[in-house]
């Protein structure tokens, strides 16, 4: 899409930090982040918005969910056992949809957000 920010991002056409990449997904970090971790993953492949998938998306949003696990324990957010068997660490996962949502960018995106609290914004 033309005019699509986060598809620029994931042609290159404009900068972002990279956090992971594969043939059909893209991990970056959010430029204003509500946490001390805070990045979101896209489909490569312009899908505007959560409210426009279907069955045949199924695939696509599996797999995307599944990138969460692995990215968030890669950027120090991963829910881990500590000595006592206590969990630590975490994170909040959100797709805003739609104008009542809060989304502002129409190219799915599933935020990860997490690290020490407290944080600030979104919660
Ligand atoms: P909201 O702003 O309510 O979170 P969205 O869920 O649509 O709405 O999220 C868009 C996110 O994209 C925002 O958190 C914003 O900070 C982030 N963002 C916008 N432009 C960029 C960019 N160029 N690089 C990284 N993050 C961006």
């Amino acid at each position: 899409m033309d005019h699509c920010i986060f598809c620029k991002i994931a042609a290159k056409q404009i900068p972002a930090s990279v956090v992971y990449e594969d043939d059909s997904f893209l991990a970056f970090k959010d430029i204003n982040p509500a946490a001390p971790v805070h990045f979101m993953i896209i489909p490569k492949q312009h899908v505007p918005t959560l409210s426009a998938c279907n069955n045949s998306h199924t695939e696509m949003l599996g797999k995307l969910l599944a990138l969460v696990p692995q990215l968030a324990a890669e950027q120090g957010c991963g829910v881990t056992t500590d000595t006592n068997g206590r969990e630590t660490g975490g994170y909040k996962t959100l797709i805003n949809t739609g104008p009542d949502g809060g989304q502002e960018v129409y190219h799915l995106h599933i935020h990860v957000i997490g690290g020490p609290r407290p944080w600030h914004g979104k919660q």
